[in-house]
């Protein structure tokens, strides 16, 4: 077992806030969406924390998510049900992105996604607090991350995905224990029927920032990339953004660390990239609205970010504007093109999502949004190996005369 998880965890959690009025919530009670039907936030006491640990301390302990227990919500160490859960690796890509470019390689994450760090800390908390039946809509990652650590602490897990889920996906979900649905709908769809049988005492509602602690555990992005570069935080992040738990957790992430006094207070430019088949943030973010409307017809190869209809839209928007970044919306084509490029120049084979930051970046790149010798990291979310890959269809005839200068 992981040395950090045999230790006490004292944690610092005074209590929760709803992230449009502010109104307090007790922690250690289970909590779906405030009254105000907004996400929940959880506080800490961060005066207490700084005086409790240093960032030395933190950075001199093993390299793991839970390396930053203090900054998380969990209480008891029996509550954790971990499959590994390492600090991912900054992997520059200098001849597709450039030289100032690193891509956060989240695909080596337990269950192949960035899914895991938001899974596991909410799942810690659901056992925490005696919950024992769970339901989720999702487009795949965050299912399968869900299923993954449920079934090692004997949670039941009903899981629907809308009918354009890759089918690797809905097959890991599966074989991890979930009782898996595919849908005829989108992603808020599915929600909806998960919010039905949530109200009817069914099970409790895991869908995106309707639990609390999704956030915390993708807070820990933030943290651990601000350890990475020397508590020095980038000029620009590209964060593929559906429902924005990341993105909203690295923001929250990055307030902390300064009211520590961990980081200054340079903020990283945030660049909330979407696919142009499915784009309701960056619609938003050019009409200049607070709230994003759906987005119908929602098609894109990157399954991970087609979300028609995000709850935290809002707190996407003002972390991306107080940012000074801005919500960008990139084609298939573009994606899967970048894909290709960072596999076939720097090796590194990043999933449609990640793809459509580095084509972002190269637009932003273009478009003087960016210059090109600003420090730069892009999130590669989940493994590339999980999506379909470009055919590789010439055959060797071992019986017939072979040209071997010709291979
Ligand atoms: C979930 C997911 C995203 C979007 O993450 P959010 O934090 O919910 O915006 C992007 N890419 C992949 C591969 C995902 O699984």
């Amino acid at each position: 077992m992981n040395r950090n998880l045999t230790e006490d965890r004292p944690t610092f959690v005074t209590h929760l806030e709803c992230s449009l009025t502010g109104e307090r919530y007790e922690a250690d009670q289970l909590h779906g969406l405030s009254r105000a039907g907004q996400p929940l936030l959880v506080r800490y006491d961060l005066d207490a924390l700084g005086r409790a640990v240093s960032r030395d301390t933190i950075a001199a302990r093993e390299t793991d998510l839970w390396r930053w227990r203090e900054l998380l919500p969990v209480r008891r160490t029996d509550s954790i049900v971990s499959l590994g859960e390492i600090e991912t690796p900054l992997i520059p890509i200098p001849r597709s992105g450039g030289d100032t470019v690193l891509v956060k390689d989240e695909g080596r994450l337990p269950t192949g996604s960035f899914k895991a760090r938001g899974l596991v800390m909410a799942v810690a908390m659901a056992r925490e607090l005696g919950v024992t039946r769970i339901a989720m809509p999702t487009n795949g990652n965050a299912g399968a991350a869900l299923a993954a650590y449920a079934a090692r602490c004997g949670i039941e897990t009903v899981i629907l995905c809308p009918e354009e889920t890759p089918e690797v996906n809905v097959r890991e979900i599966a074989a991890q224990g979930a009782r898996v649905w595919r849908v005829n709908g989108q992603i808020d769809e599915c929600g909806a029927i998960v919010g039905r049988g949530a109200a009817e005492g069914r099970w409790f509602d895991f869908s995106t920032l309707k639990e609390p602690y999704r956030i915390e555990g993708k807070k820990t992005m933030g943290l651990e990339l601000a350890a990475q570069l020397g508590w020095e935080l980038p000029d620009a992040i590209f964060y593929p953004t559906g429902g924005g738990t990341g993105l909203i957790g690295m923001w929250k992430a990055f307030d902390e660390m300064e009211r520590l006094g961990w980081i200054g207070a340079k903020r990283p430019r945030m660049y909330a990239v979407q696919a142009s088949g499915c784009a309701p943030i960056v619609r938003a973010y050019e009409a200049g609205e607070d709230h994003a409307e759906r987005w119908e017809d929602a098609a894109t190869v990157a399954a991970g970010i087609r979300v028609p209809k995000a709850v935290g839209d809002f707190l996407i928007l003002r972390a991306v504007r107080e940012s000074g970044g801005a919500a960008l919306a990139v084609g298939d084509p573009a994606i899967l093109k970048a894909v290709e490029e960072c596999a076939k120049k720097d090796g590194l084979l990043l999933c449609p999502e990640g793809g459509a930051t580095l084509a972002a970046y190269q637009q932003a790149v273009r478009n003087n949004l960016v210059d090109e010798d600003e420090r730069v990291v892009l999130y590669n979310c989940a493994t590339g190996l999980k999506y379909p890959m470009p055919e590789a269809g010439q055959w060797l005839d071992k019986n017939a005369p072979i040209d071997l200068g010709a291979l």
